[in-house]
């Protein structure tokens, strides 16, 4: 490429930072303003611009336009800055750009297929035009974060996924690809927007659903090879178990919202062990919520307490979940109760009211995952810091709204002692002169250090061990500072290093265990992971020129 298309080009685009001779060389000499800028001085720019703005959506159409205009730049300051720009790109402003994405719609990323193109995805596919692409994250926009069926307008979620596998692990923009998959919403609401981006029509279910996604699986691998990740997010709780179940040992594949979250609260729960002092197989769980994440945590829980020894018996007798008919028992008046959710019955009498449940069940952890926010109230919380000296509370539904109780009232509630974690940021709590950092307990810790070690390592088949090892790793990052200012995790800020650390681990893992298939072995992991990410520093376009020995330019 040469001339303005260079400067219209994303991915090629250095802005002010184009030097005097590729000006020249380029021929874009000339269209733009004489200023030789390097990338600092444009990230200073680009600050300043971010500073202006008094409201977080429009930060969020900024930094969006800016990931159009120019990706290594975006990178770089989302990197540099990322505990300002996470909640963002991501929660939870990421879920009001996504109930308006219609007027937050400026330029089209990734690729819509819809339910009219049975029959042609691999078409669709071929359109893409970057062949290596090594990791697709997938919605159908039917439960977007906690805020329900936002059809078309959910592909904000893909997109924000895929930029934070750059920023937070490094791995390829151009080996990303955000899909949206489009049968329709059934949220009216968002049906009769004028500015609706998605087919208005009702949701599309059964057999013409299944075909399709059963079609995009086979038309990705014929498209991109059968090593590219297929990462579903937000779909909905029916389609979510049934597809992974479908799919997680015949394609290179895994959920988020099941697992990520799973291997983030099991990492969070690991840690808290270490300021409760109460051995993990000693502790009542009890999850608000038996949906993708909270059955998704149980299970993985399950692995984690059967690995110290404990039986599985015993082990599912300390794990009680709450669906929204109420405690999750064996014979309930509203009869069947759904197969992922049934290991965790109980032989117990049915039982609704949150308070009477946690009195009852007397948990050493609470866990909300329900989207119904503000469950865990001042009474719920204060009788368990009656019955706990260091009552561990995740609150881990999104966006903030959505959470079950506030970092402040988690806190004030159980005299500070609380062991609090929530999905959503909250801003740092001072309590009785000791300033307090709740954890943030997303899966964006887990997410995309495990992408990249999939991409890295050739990883074909995403095991539940693979979580276990996400979470042990991550859970071994705690260091005794963080866990006195209050964190489960490490802050936010170190992510890179943690998003490498985890990678690490589990690439280690999966070739003791013959789950990696990246061949020669690299000896040492570490560097070839740090080679193989992505740098935001731009390239410069003056290829090397280099000169032959006099005799040479002499004919005879
Ligand atoms: P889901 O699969 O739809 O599950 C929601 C669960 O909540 C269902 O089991 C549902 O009961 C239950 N529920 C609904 N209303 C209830 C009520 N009034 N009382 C008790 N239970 C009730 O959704 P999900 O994927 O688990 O996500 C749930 C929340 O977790 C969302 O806000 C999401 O953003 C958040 N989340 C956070 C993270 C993170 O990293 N922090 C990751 C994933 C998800 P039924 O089964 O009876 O319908
Ligand atoms: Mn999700």
């Amino acid at each position: 490429v040469r001339g303005i298309d260079i400067m219209r080009d994303p991915i090629l685009n250095k802005g002010m930072a184009f030097t005097l001779e590729e000006r020249q060389l380029l021929g874009i000499h000339g269209l733009l303003p004489p200023a030789l800028m390097d990338q600092d001085a444009e990230v200073f720019q680009v600050m300043q611009n971010f500073y202006r703005w008094n409201d977080d959506l429009d930060r969020f159409i900024f930094l969006m336009c800016l990931q159009d205009r120019s990706e290594k730049l975006f990178y770089r300051v989302v990197t540099e800055n990322i505990e300002q720009m996470m909640p963002i790109i991501y929660t939870p402003t990421v879920g009001l750009a996504c109930q308006k994405y219609g007027m937050v719609f400026r330029k089209p990323r990734g690729i819509y297929i819809t339910i009219h193109d049975i029959g042609h995805v691999y078409d669709i596919l071929c359109n893409w035009p970057i062949d290596d692409v090594k990791a697709i994250v997938v919605t159908d926009g039917e439960r977007i974060l906690g805020l329900g069926d936002l059809g078309a307008y959910g592909m904000g979620i893909p997109i924000g996924k895929l930029s934070l596998y750059t920023a937070c692990a490094g791995v390829q923009p151009h080996h990303c690809l955000p899909i949206m998959i489009d049968v329709g919403t059934n949220s009216e609401n968002i049906r009769n927007d004028p500015l609706y981006i998605g087919l208005r029509q009702p949701r599309e279910a059964g057999e013409n659903y299944n075909n399709l996604i059963d079609e995009f699986m086979c038309a990705v691998v014929r498209r991109f090879g059968k090593n590219c990740l297929i990462q579903f997010e937000d779909f909905g709780n029916q389609n979510a178990f049934r597809l992974l179940e479908n799919y997680r040992d015949r394609y290179c594949t895994f959920n988020d919202d099941i697992q990520g979250t799973a291997a983030v609260a099991v990492a969070g729960i690991l840690s808290s062990l270490l300021i409760t002092k109460i051995p993990l197989e000693k502790n009542v769980f009890l999850f608000l919520g038996a949906g993708e994440a909270s059955i998704g945590i149980a299970r993985l829980l399950v692995q984690a307490i059967t690995k110290t020894g404990q039986g599985l018996e015993q082990t599912l007798k300390q794990i009680w979940l709450i669906d929204s008919k109420g405690l999750l028992v064996k014979n309930r008046p509203s009869g069947g109760i759904e197969e992922e959710k049934l290991m965790f019955a109980k032989d117990h009498p049915p039982m609704e009211n949150l308070e009477a449940i946690v009195e009852s069940v007397k948990p050493t952890t609470i866990i909300g995952a329900a989207a119904v926010s503000g469950a865990f109230t001042e009474r719920i919380l204060a009788f368990l810091a009656k019955i706990n000296k260091r009552p561990v509370v995740f609150a881990l539904s999104n966006p903030t709204s959505k959470a079950e109780c506030t970092a402040e009232l988690a806190y004030t509630a159980t005299e500070g002692r609380a062991v609090f974690a929530s999905g959503s940021p909250f801003p740092a709590v001072t309590y009785k002169g000791q300033t307090l950092h709740p954890g943030q307990g997303n899966n964006a810790y887990i997410f995309p250090g495990m992408a990249l070690a999939i991409i890295f390592a050739d990883i074909r088949r995403v095991t539940e061990n693979l979580f276990l090892a996400a979470a042990e790793s991550l859970a071994k990052m705690v260091t005794n500072q963080h866990l006195s200012e209050g964190r489960l995790y490490p802050p936010l800020s170190t992510i890179r290093q943690v998003s490498l650390n985890l990678a690490e681990a589990v690439i280690t893992f999966a070739y003791e265990h013959n789950l990696a298939f990246r061949y020669p072995r690299p000896s040492d992991i570490r560097s070839s992971l740090k080679e193989f990410i992505f740098s935001t520093d731009y390239d410069s376009y003056i290829p090397p020129v280099y000169d032959w020995p006099d005799y040479a330019h002499h004919h005879s």
